[in-house]
């Protein structure tokens, strides 16, 4: 089922998760044990990170040399074992960056295969590293050019205007959405103005950016409104679990900790600064669904602890 239907029609608070493939050497029966504790959370949909390979450069005599130094498959492994056997909506995560569009096609050609019906369209972090385009390929420069080809999937046009059995597909599109505004962008006024292109280009929700001030959330609901964006806006959460997340949270994703959970987390013991997280994402996620948001989305990665504790106490 696509998430705008699930959306639509929750008759329950919702909480989805996002997590992330193992990297190379993971276990999938610990794997199998994270989705069978997030699945007891009865989450409408699940949704499965995707990552180029990472590259390392070498300086050499013949000049600079650009040599993969991890892969990062499993996206596609996960999104068949959550939907097919859990019976759970997966929703994988589609990029720009690492790969052509002919390689994006292929892989939307998967999930069809796969009986998938949503996929998140994003453009990835710029590593400023262009692959090389041979004979004729092409890549999407930003999220907007790939909600553009599954748009043009949906509607049964594929990149080659020959290709056999190019039957529609007809994936419910999300994008990606910025609160405290995407790190790039010159003010949120036109990052927003990008993510009205995205809708109108064919995406049908928002799932937004983790913040730890619910204050930003609502200000960026309000912006999207005002600039036309009737979509639905799902609230992204994280639990702060560490004390190294407090600087890591904010260079990685470019968010801010408030004082108050900062100054708490920091003074904590650091075996107690996972309360101070889930305390703190409790009080978060309980003010979000008073106000009536459409679901809850904790970025959960590859520890459902912390959530699953958090679920306890909220006892929906
Ligand atoms: C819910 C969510 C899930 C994510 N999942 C992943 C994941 O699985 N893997 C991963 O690697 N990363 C993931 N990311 C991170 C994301 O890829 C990065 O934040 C990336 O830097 C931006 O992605 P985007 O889709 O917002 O990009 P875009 O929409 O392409 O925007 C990038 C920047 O360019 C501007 N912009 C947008 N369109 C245009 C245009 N047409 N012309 C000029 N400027 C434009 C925007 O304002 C913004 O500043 C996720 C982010 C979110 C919020």
């Amino acid at each position: 089922m696509k998430v705008t239907e699930h959306l639509a029609r929750a008759d329950r608070p919702l909480i989805s998760f996002e997590i992330i493939p193992p990297l190379r050497g993971g276990n999938v029966r610990d794997l199998l044990a994270l989705i069978d504790q997030l699945v007891e959370h009865r989450p409408p949909f699940i949704d499965i990170t995707s990552h180029p390979a990472e590259v390392i450069y070498d300086e050499t005599p013949q000049g600079i040399r650009r040599r993969i130094k991890r892969k990062r498959p499993g996206t596609l492994g996960l999104c068949a074992l959550i939907q097919n056997k859990y019976d759970l909506d997966a929703v994988p995560h589609v990029l720009c960056q690492g790969f052509t569009r002919e390689e994006t096609e292929d892989f939307l050609i998967e999930l069809k295969y796969l009986g998938i019906d949503n996929v998140l369209a994003v453009r990835g972090d710029d590593s400023g590293y262009r692959k090389p385009l041979r004979d004729g390929r092409s890549a999407n420069a930003y999220a907007l050019d790939l909600v553009e080809q599954i748009a043009a999937m949906n509607a049964g046009r594929y990149l080659e205007d020959s290709l056999l059995d190019a039957e529609p597909t007809s994936f419910c599109i999300g994008i990606g959405g910025y609160p405290e505004k995407h790190f790039e962008a010159p003010n949120l006024e036109t990052d927003v103005r990008w993510a009205r292109a995205k809708i109108d280009a064919g995406a049908e929700y928002i799932v937004t950016q983790m913040f730890f001030d619910n204050g930003h959330y609502f200000r960026y609901v309000e912006s999207c409104r005002a600039a036309g964006i009737e979509a639905p806006i799902v609230p992204g959460l994280k639990i702060l679990t560490t004390r190294k997340q407090i600087t890591s949270i904010p260079r990685t994703f470019h968010v801010d900790i408030p004082p108050p959970l900062a100054d708490e987390a920091a003074a904590a013991k650091p075996e107690r600064v996972r309360d101070v997280g889930i305390e703190w994402a409790l009080a978060q996620t309980r003010e979000l669904l008073e106000r009536g948001v459409p679901a809850v989305h904790f970025y959960v990665m590859l520890d459902a602890g912390a959530v699953g504790e958090l679920m306890a106490r909220l006892d929906l």
